[in-house]
């Protein structure tokens, strides 16, 4: 069995793509800079390494023996860590780099790089009715700052790896992703899981007020973990090199995400609307053509159904700290 690296396995997606490799019986290494006990989902029977992967000496530590490599470490957040933490955003770029040239000096025989649909120009998201972005929308270049910018330069090493040095690299183009097991506190969590938060918080504490960043307009599309587990080894294992996105086409604005949320707690909630925070572009969403051209296939899990289970898993972490505190709170007799 080909050994397979995990890059990032201690995080969201890292952590369910480890799960679903091992249920096939893959022999999968996880590596990640966290200390262990930090991962969203750790399994004991593999070959779990703390490594700075920013290093070289570490991704050549990371793929000795490796035949195929998930790259899914990145130093990332929602917007508001990408659009306060440009630099630190771009210097993920040393993962990818140095990822790639122990890769390609250790003879490994595929290499996946997780790129994003920030790598998309800011003027062809400037309207909630958005039109789906193509995979060609992404030049001429003018994606989003930092992040988007170290994004795009990444797909463009892995792209000349292949064709200078023969490393065998595929890149999806991620379209925000969510599910259980993934960041909801903290300053990086994205939309989905910050508002199951919130509203979580609101039912749990009686204060029945929701502050929204932007004016609740602005619309994206939201994919399923499984589908992200599903379609990313889809590509990895296929034959298309270029740039595919991988993301629903189901889109909703933000008023409407809150909307479904609410629904799912079963509470209705006053609306703050924050102006000043970080919103990102006014309308996204992805353009499924070409990935159901190459595989008949496109991430279809439905935002209602996903945000259930989203939400009910956020709920279990938050419930019991909430009970904590409340019980603090009770003078003792
Ligand atoms: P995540 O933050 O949960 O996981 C990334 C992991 O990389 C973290 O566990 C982090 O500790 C690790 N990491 C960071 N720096 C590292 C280093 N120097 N060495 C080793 N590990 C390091 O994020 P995620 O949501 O699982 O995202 C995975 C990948 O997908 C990232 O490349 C991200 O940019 C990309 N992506 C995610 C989304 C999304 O909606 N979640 C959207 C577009 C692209």
């Amino acid at each position: 069995m080909a050994k397979t690296v995990v890059c990032g396995g201690g995080g969201f997606i890292g952590g369910h793509l480890v799960a679903d490799l091992i249920r096939q019986g893959v022999d999968v290494r996880s590596v990640d800079v966290k200390p262990i006990d930090e991962w969203y989902q750790v399994f004991d029977k593999i070959d779990n390494r703390q490594l700075d992967l920013r290093e070289k000496e570490a991704c050549e530590e990371a793929v000795e023996g490796a035949d195929i490599i998930y790259n899914l470490a990145a130093d990332m957040g929602g917007m508001g860590f990408i659009e306060n933490n440009r630099a630190l955003c771009m210097l993920s770029v040393l993962i990818n780099t140095h990822l790639c040239m122990a890769a390609k000096d250790a003879g490994v025989k595929r290499f996946f790089y997780a790129s994003s649909a920030c790598v998309y120009a800011a003027d062809k998201q400037t309207d909630p009715n958005v039109t789906a972005l193509k995979e060609e929308d992404a030049y001429p270049a003018m994606p989003e700052d930092g992040y988007g910018w170290e994004k795009l330069f990444s797909e463009r090493m892995c792209r000349h790896f292949r064709e200078d040095f023969g490393l065998t690299t595929r890149i999806a183009r991620y379209h925000n992703v969510y599910g259980p097991n993934g960041t909801y506190d903290g300053g990086r969590e994205k939309a989905p899981a910050a508002i199951c938060r919130k509203v979580i918080e609101a039912k749990l504490s009686g204060n029945h007020e929701i502050e929204i960043w932007g004016d609740g307009h602005q619309t994206r599309s939201f994919m399923w973990i499984d589908d992200c587990v599903k379609g990313t080894q889809m590509i990895m294992n296929g034959d298309f090199v270029e740039p595919l996105n991988l993301g629903s086409s189901e889109l909703v604005s933000i008023n409407q995400l809150v909307d479904l949320v609410e629904d799912i707690a079963g509470v209705k909630l006053k609306r703050r609307y924050n102006l000043k925070a970080p919103k990102g572009v006014n309308g996204r969403n992805s353009d499924n053509t070409l990935i159901q051209k190459v595989f008949s296939w496109e991430p279809s899990t439905r935002l209602r159904d996903g945000l259930e289970r989203t939400y009910a898993w956020i709920y279990e972490q938050m419930a019991p700290k909430s009970a904590k505190r409340f019980a603090f709170a009770q003078p003792v007799h």
